[in-house]
């Protein structure tokens, strides 16, 4: 505690889900904040309340921890309409890559653009999260593929965080997919990206994790593997999108490497969900892909259970694969594609995705000690979250201590 009772707030008239240990229900709940932090939460009636501290009613509402989107694209210029209006009138990939479509018009999109125009689209649309209850959300790069644009990428996202009350995590992912200029000389791009990227990044202060697309389509184990020990070197922590459309032993590679987490799974063996276990990797599906892609292939719920690999779930919100603006929305989607649970889902929001990016001392639970940032949702429990197929749930945010966003206005 500050000490300062004119910065602490006692929210009252509420149900809090703490999401400890399960839904970490408490009815009737008080919360003390003091300064960016919780103090003490409990059931009412035990509430000491501290001399002169601001006293606000919840009308009612539940109260769970800020959501945690921990895992998207949010910085790009363009969109992709025009090409799923292409696919939906029957138009193949391939016929859609000769217009000139797929992830590398984006990469044209976003080298064209400013480093102001990318701000402002990133932060119109981490607001839109903001209005969902989000309260920290992590960037990737990845539509640059240069040394100059994929730091202009990580500025830009780190730039959202300053302009927009959400904290950001920032990650370098040049191993997106391979540039233009370096078709025939794939060699030549790992080494741009493991001797030139990823030390630049990391000496500007710029990312705080590095990631990569280990994918038939992408970029092969032994190349990951070159990305990842130049992030590790460099003292970047790491993560990895792995096992989406193929199993290539993505899920081995990033415990092996102490990943955070590994990203979308569908086709993670056994021995993937192992060594995830073995790391303490989280595993962090991404059903809008699953949905936006048509994809087939469940990833192995039952298994990462038995297993107990803690399970986060993200929007993966970028123009190509997975073009997300709800993020609540995922919840739903991770219950009616992936089979988990309400409770599973709303975890995978909350306290197993501040794990995903190694902020599980920091956010996802509500707890004394725990940043201050809260979604207040107009439902009968929270459970609701992962049953409304779209809809205005979110009643107001709180971040750092402070409400940022409030649906009356
Ligand atoms: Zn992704």
């Amino acid at each position: 505690m500050t000490g300062d009772p004119t910065d602490t707030t006692v929210i009252v008239d509420c149900d809090v889900a703490t999401m400890i240990g399960g839904w970490g229900e408490i009815r009737d709940a008080a919360i003390v904040i003091d300064g960016e932090r919780i103090a003490w939460v409990g059931p009412r009636q035990e509430l000491v309340p501290p001399a002169g501290s601001m006293v606000r009613s919840a009308e009612g509402r539940w109260i769970t921890p800020g959501l945690v989107d921990c895992h998207t694209h949010l910085v790009f210029a363009g969109d992709r309409a025009a090409e799923f209006e292409r696919r939906c009138q029957g138009a193949s990939y391939e016929e859609i890559a000769r217009e000139g479509g797929g992830i590398l018009s984006t990469v044209r999109a976003t080298r064209a653009a400013t480093e102001d125009e990318l701000v402002d689209a990133a932060a119109e649309r981490a607001r839109w999260s903001v209005r969902r209850g989000v309260t920290t959300v992590e960037i990737k790069s990845g539509y640059g593929l240069s040394l100059d644009d994929e730091l202009r990428l990580l500025r830009a996202a780190r730039r959202v965080g300053e302009l927009v009350p959400v904290d950001v995590t920032t990650t370098l992912l040049a191993a997106h997919t391979l540039p233009p200029e370096y078709a025939r000389d794939r060699d030549g791009y790992v080494r741009l990206v493991a001797e030139e990227i990823i030390p630049a990044a990391a000496a500007l202060g710029l990312a705080d994790r590095v990631d990569a697309f280990c994918e038939g389509v992408a970029f092969q184990p032994d190349e990951v593997a070159i990305v990842l020990e130049s992030a590790r070197r460099h003292g970047l922590r790491i993560t990895l999108h792995a096992d989406q459309l193929s199993d290539l032993g993505g899920a081995a590679l990033g415990a092996r490497f102490g990943a955070d987490s590994v990203d979308h799974l569908e086709h993670t063996s056994l021995a993937g969900i192992r060594a995830l276990a073995a790391a303490g990797t989280v595993a962090v599906l991404l059903p809008g892909a699953f949905l936006a892609l048509g994809e087939t292939q469940h990833p192995p719920v039952d298994l990462l259970r038995q297993h107990g690999v803690p399970i986060a779930i993200a929007s993966d919100a970028n123009p190509g694969t997975s073009p997300v603006g709800d993020v609540p929305l995922i919840a739903v989607l991770a219950c009616r594609l992936f089979g988990l649970t309400p409770l599973e889902a709303v975890a995978g929001l909350t306290v197993h995705a501040a794990r995903a990016l190694g902020l599980g001392a920091e956010v996802g639970e509500i707890a004394p000690g725990r940043r201050a940032d809260l979604a207040v949702w107009e439902v009968s429990h929270p459970r609701e979250l992962a049953y409304w197929i779209g809809g205005d749930l979110c009643a107001a945010t709180w971040y750092r201590g402070r409400p940022v966003w409030d649906r009356a206005g």
